[in-house]
């Protein structure tokens, strides 16, 4: 048998960046083989194995045919016949289908390295259309390498808008279609993500609610791309991005949330962020009653976390709006103000009083009214 290492570990090598994890690509063995020889087998389906001292992942090689709908519809071909260049041509772009044997010497059959050197994303073969995933992943692989020149070749661009036309990206699952989503949110420039999926026109059938938002000349989409550039910019964590991107959606903003099954605390901020960025914006104009309502639904008291990601996500998007100059966010700054504020108003005098259960409750909410009251007439 021969062993390569493949994939992202080569590319990323050839380019200088730092490799996180290495895969790696048996050819001609058989399952039993690499169970003999001490691999732990993944899954029941793929020909994947655990190496017993480095945990890191060895595959068989296999061929790969689309057989129907979605990536269920997939039949894996692993044999010791098959070879490195047919293992290759299934993958997604040249800069992925590379391999290094044990010597160091590149296996590049479908000429990635001329691709990386030229800072350009190219399918290998039109297979390319038979995993829709791969429109996400060339967009998330574009907003990755942006900062190194790399673009989409125009021919990949033109099958993955064929892609987008047959309403195959209707057919991914949530959790795969979210995996790509969020590792591109991670990404330095986030906002190429959605650009390359926009000029494919997958974006008006993965998130329509927010393709809409690009008809117009400098239009809220533009602000969207712009808030999230700078969420990234600032190195926010990926559910202030989330919130960034889905800001403008208003009432759909629940909708997106569940299409792509996003995790608990980025559908939360953006549900709030959604409907209420208007008030931090204008967070020194609210009076008492409002503020005091504001911290309550953030239950500021005990979350006090939640509030200091909304005000991140609203401070990007004003960013993105070119509304603040300078390092500061006066509102953010206001409302933390205003949550010192009502979280000074003592409860256990309260509590000494005798005062229990709704009777506490009232008078906590009134102190704390009184404190917000004089809090905004002094700032
Ligand atoms: P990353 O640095 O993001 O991990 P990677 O290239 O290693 O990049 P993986 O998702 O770890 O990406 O996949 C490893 C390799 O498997 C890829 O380089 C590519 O060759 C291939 N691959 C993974 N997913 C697909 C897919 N959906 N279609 C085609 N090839 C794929
Ligand atoms: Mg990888």
């Amino acid at each position: 048998m021969q062993i390569y290492k493949v994939g992202g570990a080569v590319r990323d090598r050839l380019l200088g960046r730092a490799v996180s994890d290495i895969d790696w690509l048996v050819v001609g063995a058989t399952v039993e083989q690499m169970q003999a020889q001490g691999y732990r087998p993944v899954g029941a389906d793929f020909p994947v194995f655990i190496h017993p001292k480095s945990g890191e992942e060895y595959a068989l090689a296999r061929t790969e045919r689309k057989s129907g709908r979605g990536y269920g519809g997939f039949v894996f071909h692993a044999s010791p016949e098959v070879t490195l260049e047919q293992d290759l041509i299934r993958r997604d772009l040249t800069i992925n289908a590379m391999a290094e044997d044990e010597h160091g010497n590149l296996c590049d059959p479908y000429h990635g390295k001329v691709d990386l050197d030229k800072r350009i994303l190219r399918h290998v073969s039109p297979a390319f259309a038979e995993d829709p995933l791969r429109v996400l992943r060339v967009a998330r692989f574009a907003a990755r390498y942006a900062p190194l020149g790399f673009t989409v070749a125009a021919d990949t661009l033109e099958l993955m808008r064929q892609i987008s036309a047959s309403g195959e990206l209707q057919a991914l699952t949530a959790e795969r279609s979210w995996k790509e989503i969020e590792r591109a949110l991670m990404e330095d420039q986030p906002q190429v993500f959605i650009q390359v999926l926009r000029a494919c026109d997958a974006l008006k059938q993965l998130m329509p609610e927010l393709d809409a938002l690009f008809a117009a000349p400098l239009s809220e989409g533009e602000h969207t791309l712009a808030a999230l550039q700078q969420a990234a910019l600032h190195g926010q964590p990926l559910h202030v991005r989330w919130a960034c991107l889905t800001q403008a959606l208003g009432q759909a903003i629940k909708a997106v949330n569940q299409r792509f099954k996003a995790p608990r605390e980025c559908q939360e901020l953006a549900l709030l962020v959604g409907e209420m960025q208007g008030h931090c914006q204008r967070a020194p104009e609210l009076d008492a009653p409002t503020l005091l309502e504001l911290l309550q639904k953030f239950d500021v008291y005990r979350r006090p976390q939640r509030l200091e990601d909304f005000i991140a996500a609203c401070e990007m998007v004003a960013r993105g709006r070119q509304a603040l100059e300078g390092d500061g966010y006066p509102q953010g700054d206001y409302l933390r103000g205003a949550a010192a504020a009502a979280k000074a108003v003592d409860v256990k005098s309260l509590v000494d009083k005798g005062l229990t259960g709704q009777a506490l409750g009232e008078a906590l909410k009134t102190e704390r009214l009184n404190a917000l009251q004089a809090y905004t007439q002094a700032n």
